[in-house]
């Protein structure tokens, strides 16, 4: 088996209303599809990390690698991922382990769909069904407590039994209410989580941790700057709620990192942007030797996978469609939640389905 030809197409749509996190404003949603046809017929469907406002930028980057990649067998994952990997001048971090991550979740695909198997079985299968919380509580033009509320009591009807909340856009003490709120409204056996989108400095989250701490918080998402280790480990030493970060670090070697620093209670690798299945793969077995927990970030679709196969795999997060239109209509096949969890997929491979008729007016590279 060879591959044949290594593309990438990018998608880009507006969200019904710009969303605010503790540092960024996002008016856009970005999907970024990379596929591996082989001589076979067979072909990889992977998602890349990829830069908003920017598509062209993937593309470029993975022009770069498919060189090296056609005539390969696409079943060599792990000789594939170094040959990309290995010529560090174009980047160790950042774009280029996005774009390697994209071809390496195809070949995850291909691989599925060789074995007949879904990818979640073919890692180690530990779990067909894992929990899951609804992620949001994004700042809104117009959106106060009530709003707020509300949204959150959508969430429970939906089947969540944990939630999570922006936090960091505003004043301390107006966050803190913010956490009141969302905490009397869900009630007290539902699991809460704040993420500051790396918005404070230490001892302001320090300040805001100590203050949220009678709301009973399951964890307190990247409080600070992703490089600042010290102030991580300062935090999380400095309060109960625990503390989780990753979703901005990149490959085994940031994540060594963080475990050996204790830096922070609960890991957050992104497949997409950390490596692909092959890294999160070594990264999961890096932090199962020391006793933690995984919460992937984002892109459910390919996460469950990935929580469902390991033993250290804590929770799953799944975005809705409180502000993304093309919530439901990416993929033919949208993961329920169903008393606060999610079921892996049976179908073979990753069982990424795109719906291109969906996604065809919004195509941007
Ligand atoms: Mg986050």
């Amino acid at each position: 088996m060879k591959i044949k030809d290594v593309r990438m197409e990018v998608y880009e749509w507006p969200l019904k209303t710009p969303i605010r996190n503790g540092l960024y404003t996002y008016t856009h949603s970005q999907l970024n599809l990379v596929l591996v046809d082989t001589d076979d017929g067979v072909q990889g469907i992977g998602l890349a990390g990829g830069i908003l406002g920017t598509p062209e930028v993937g593309p470029a980057i993975l022009a770069h690698f498919r060189k090296g990649l056609i005539g390969q067998d696409p079943l060599d994952h792990e000789r594939l991922w170094h040959e990309m990997w290995r010529p560090k001048l174009v980047g160790r971090r950042g774009i280029t382990t996005r774009i390697i991550a994209g071809v390496d979740i195809a070949l995850w695909d291909i691989k599925g769909k060789v074995a007949r198997m879904p990818v979640y079985k073919l890692l180690g299968g530990y779990s067909n069904r894992v929990d899951t919380y609804i992620a949001g509580g994004y700042y809104e033009e117009g959106k106060g407590l009530k709003e707020l509320a509300a949204e959150m009591a959508r969430n429970m009807e939906l089947g969540a039994r944990a939630v999570k909340m922006k936090v960091g856009g505003a004043s301390i003490n107006e966050d803190v209410e913010r956490v009141r709120v969302v905490r009397e409204t869900v009630g007290p056996n539902i699991k809460v989580m704040v993420d500051a989108n790396n918005a404070y400095r230490h001892y302001e989250a320090i300040e805001f941790a100590r203050k949220v701490e009678k709301y009973d918080l399951f964890w307190f998402e990247e409080p600070v700057e992703p490089d600042d280790y010290e102030g991580q480990a300062a935090i999380t030493h400095a309060t109960s709620v625990p503390v989780a970060a990753g979703e901005n670090e990149y490959t085994r070697y940031g994540f060594k990192e963080l475990i050996n620093k204790r830096c922070v209670d609960i890991l957050q690798p992104d497949a997409l942007i950390t490596g692909g299945v092959t890294e999160f793969m070594k990264i999961a077995a890096l932090a199962q030797a020391s006793d933690f927990d995984i919460a992937p970030h984002g892109s459910q679709e390919v996460h469950i996978h990935l929580v469902a196969a390991i033993p250290n795999g804590l929770i799953l997060e799944y975005y809705r469609d409180s502000t993304n239109p093309m919530h439901g209509k990416v993929w033919k096949n949208t993961l329920q939640i169903k008393d606060g969890q999610v079921y892996a997929p049976d179908r073979h491979g990753m069982g990424l389905e795109p719906n291109f008729e969906a996604l065809k007016p919004y195509r941007v590279a």
